[in-house]
């Protein structure tokens, strides 16, 4: 796309969020499905066009940390010391909130969720309004997240009248999420460690409950095919399958190492968790519009460097041991 044709998409962009519409909107991350975060009734469209229930808040994005106290209270010098480090980027902060921020942002919470994209069109489209744009993942509620606009047409259609494109993301995984409400906080993991987190702060970081006390069969469904999958170490994909008697059946496969199976389909994606998070999600998606009966999901390793490609695969499969 030529320089003049991005500046009308821009243009046209900052002129639907100005009158309430929502557009998708390329980050870093994923794509976001984006409206004026001082708009209540805009806000409340994101919720019925995804289908999120309302006690779900969702992040405000703002252009730099310039703006950051439109929306937080900043009580502790921390918040600078991290949006210094990792602003613009894949960290998003949790802080207490600014009194006039709307409730159906917060869902009714004393805290506020804000990040800065490094994405050159987010960052555009943010400088060119001027104020925070909302915007959760581009996908019905608890479906995968889109990292392409193609993704974020193929789940909205003619319901949004714009999807900027911004390419494939660059990371592939939502962002980290950190509260700083009690402490240190980690309420997602991301491509940004713990250990970046807490090498900034000079402090540990806590896993949060959410993420601690995760047990199988209590696992929620989120960033989830329709297709049911199954999360399998490598050594027991062959005998699940015979022992599942799915040998008759069409099956698809992600993996990343050398392993080798007959399947109807196969996603080889890369072997380490930078390239894997970048390339799951359309992986993912490919094989969820295939027909198939049963995705196989390779089991990466259980190691810090995959906590957060672990932590989406949890959700969008079930283990089987
Ligand atoms: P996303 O689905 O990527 O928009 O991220 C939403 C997630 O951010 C929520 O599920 C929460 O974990 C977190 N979050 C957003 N806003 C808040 C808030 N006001 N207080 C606490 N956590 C929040
Ligand atoms: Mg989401």
């Amino acid at each position: 796309m030529s320089q003049v044709d991005r500046s009308h998409q821009i243009d046209h962009a900052v002129a639907l969020l100005r009158a309430g519409e929502l557009i998708g909107l390329p980050t870093e991350t994923v794509y976001g499905l984006a409206a004026d975060a001082n708009n209540a009734l805009a806000v409340k469209q994101i919720f019925l066009l995804k289908g999120r229930p309302a006690d779900h808040p969702v992040i405000v994005h703002i252009a730099d940390s310039d703006s950051l106290s439109d929306w937080a209270q900043i009580d502790t010098d921390q918040v600078w010391r991290l949006a210094e480090a990792f602003w613009p980027g894949p960290m998003t902060l949790v802080l207490p909130k600014q009194p006039e921020v709307d409730a159906g942002i917060t869902a009714g919470q004393q805290t506020v969720a804000v990040r800065v994209p490094s994405h050159p069109v987010a960052q555009q489209v943010l400088h060119q309004f001027g104020g925070g744009v909302a915007a959760p993942s581009a996908n019905r509620f608890g479906r995968i997240s889109p990292t392409r606009a193609e993704h974020v047409r193929d789940e909205f259609g003619e319901s949004i009248k714009l999807v900027l494109d911004g390419g494939g993301c660059e990371i592939g995984l939502e962002s980290t999420i950190l509260s700083l409400i009690e402490g240190p906080e980690l309420l997602r993991p991301g491509s940004i460690s713990k250990q970046q987190l807490e090498t900034v702060l000079e402090e540990p970081v806590s896993f949060s409950n959410r993420l601690s006390q995760r047990a199988p069969g209590l696992l929620d469904r989120h960033y989830a095919p329709r297709t049911p999958a199954w999360l399998i170490a490598a050594d027991d994909i062959a005998a699940q399958l015979v022992a599942s008697d799915v040998t008759q059946k069409r099956v698809g496969l992600v993996q990343f190492s050398e392993i080798d199976f007959e399947c109807t389909m196969v996603e080889r994606l890369a072997c380490a968790p930078a390239g894997y998070s970048q390339q799951l999600y359309a992986a993912l998606r490919r094989l969820d519009s295939a027909g198939l009966d049963l995705i196989i999901v390779e089991r990466p390793p259980v190691t810090p460097a995959w906590l957060a490609v672990n932590d989406r695969l949890s959700r969008a499969t079930r283990p089987v041991v």
